[in-house]
This record gives structure tokens, sequence and C-alpha cells, in this order.
């Protein structure tokens, strides 16, 4: 391992012992942004350089922007635990995770600063010039690991990266009174929902009905595309800005 880091934009280089070599020799080709969901920055970087702590990621970034190399890019680093997205499960050896410093959900979640939020566009976008990463690669922990993992989280600015280049992102469809499909439906339009969610990449299992991970899945996929109302119901809205996400990814307008 060299004494610097991958990224110029990285001031800080402090090596995690969690970290392998990529399975099969992997080209990174999806990025997975996190929150720490812990006390401060500082208390993040000691945990991902711990030996015992078993996880890692390559980038932290801290509120006031400062970024911090961990792992060096050509390696695999530990930051998506069990997870799964367009059929593959080792995420970790397809993917470059950057932890961004926030309390989370548990802890007090606020807004990310805008010195941190400028520090994480720069950075992917510095990202981007030594990988190639789609921007439907582009997506949050909770979107590989639904019903387990919520980070960033709702209030991660995605439509703000957008503008810069970095992600997929339509502008969500106006939210309703309307109640759509929820947990207890069954049938062909349940299929159809699951048929989209899969073929946009999340890990749903098609099966006709709604159940608690199908939930989870719809749940995530708001806290991403569709903040506004995060409650796992399939609603017009909700539908809506999937099918034109799945038109963006495939290039074609929507019928
Ligand atoms: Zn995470």
């Amino acid at each position: 391992m060299t004494a610097s880091p991958d990224s110029p934009l990285a001031t800080l280089w402090c090596p995690s012992p969690n970290r392998e070599p990529r399975v099969n020799g992997r080209a990174p080709d999806m990025l997975v942004l996190h929150y720490t969901g812990m006390d401060s920055a500082e208390a993040a970087l000691d945990w991902l350089t711990r030996e015992e702590s078993k996880v890692s990621c390559h980038y932290l970034v801290d509120e006031d922007g400062r970024i911090t190399q961990i792992v060096r890019e050509e390696e695999r680093a530990w930051h998506a635990g069990q997870s799964r997205w367009a059929g593959e499960t080792d995420l970790n050896s397809c993917s470059i995770g950057i932890e961004i410093h926030n309390p989370g959900h548990e802890f007090g979640y606020h807004d990310f600063p805008d010195a941190q939020m400028q520090a994480v566009e720069a950075l992917c976008r510095d990202i981007f010039t030594r990988h190639p990463i789609r921007p439907e690669r582009v997506l949050a922990h909770s979107d590989i690991a639904p019903g387990r993992k919520r980070d960033p989280g709702e209030k991660f600015d995605w439509a703000r990266l957008a503008k810069f280049g970095i992600g997929l992102w339509v502008e969500p469809a106006p939210v309703s009174s309307e109640l759509g499909l929820g947990p207890g439906d069954e049938g062909e339009p349940v299929a159809t929902l699951q048929q989209e969610l899969a073929a946009f990449g999340y890990g749903v299992e098609i099966t006709g009905t709604y159940g608690r991970g199908l939930e989870n899945v719809v749940e995530a996929f708001q806290r991403h595309f569709r903040p506004e109302r995060i409650d796992g119901r399939a609603d017009a809205s909700t539908r809506d800005t999937l099918k034109r996400l799945l038109a963006a990814v495939q290039g074609t307008p929507v019928a």
C-alpha cells in the first residue's frame, strides 16, 4: 500500500486493516453512500480503522468537508454488509464506499451541511475520473440493504447531487391522498410493482403478494427517490416516479 491517497481531495490518509483484494480483481462500477450514524466523525474514524470493528470504507467526509481516505480504491472495503443489487450480492467487491458523517436516525439526524455536500460532490466527481460509474449505480446503503439500513436517509440531498451529474434523479410525482398498494394486497398490480423494482435493481422477489419484504423495499425507494412521504405504500406518486426512473435508465420515453 502506498502512503498517499487516491484522491487529491483527501487531506488525510488513515489506513484501515479492514480491507482485502476485490474478488476476481473486480473493478469498481458502483458508489455506495452512507452516513456514519455515530456521535462524531472522530469516533467514526476510530471505529472504521480498528481491526475488531470488521468495518471500513474508502472515504470519510466530515461535516466541515474534510475528506479522509481509509482504504485504497483498488481494494475491497467492508461497508456494504449483507446486501443485494441487480442480482449481485458481493457489493463490497464492485463498489466504492463513502461514509458521510451524520449522527443518523438514532442519534439526532440532521441536515447535511453545505460544506459537507460540496465535498461529497467534489469527491464523487473525482472518483468518476478514475472509474466509470453509471448514474443508476450511485446508491444509498438503504437501497442495497432495505429493512436493515436507512442511511444516508431522507435528509440526504440526492436532487442536489444529480445537478452535478452524480446519480440518477427525476422530479418525484406529487404526493396525493391516494393510498395505492400496500401490505396485504395481492395480484397482478403487486407483481408488476415487484417486477419494476427488480428491473431497477432492488432485491425483491416476484410473488404477487405485498409482504414485509416488499414494504421494506418500497420504503428504501421512497427514502432515496420520493422522500416526501416514507410509508412503504406504493401510491401513484411512488409508482410513477419509479416508472420514470426506469425509463431514464432504459433510455426510453414514458408512454
Ligand atoms: Zn451504511
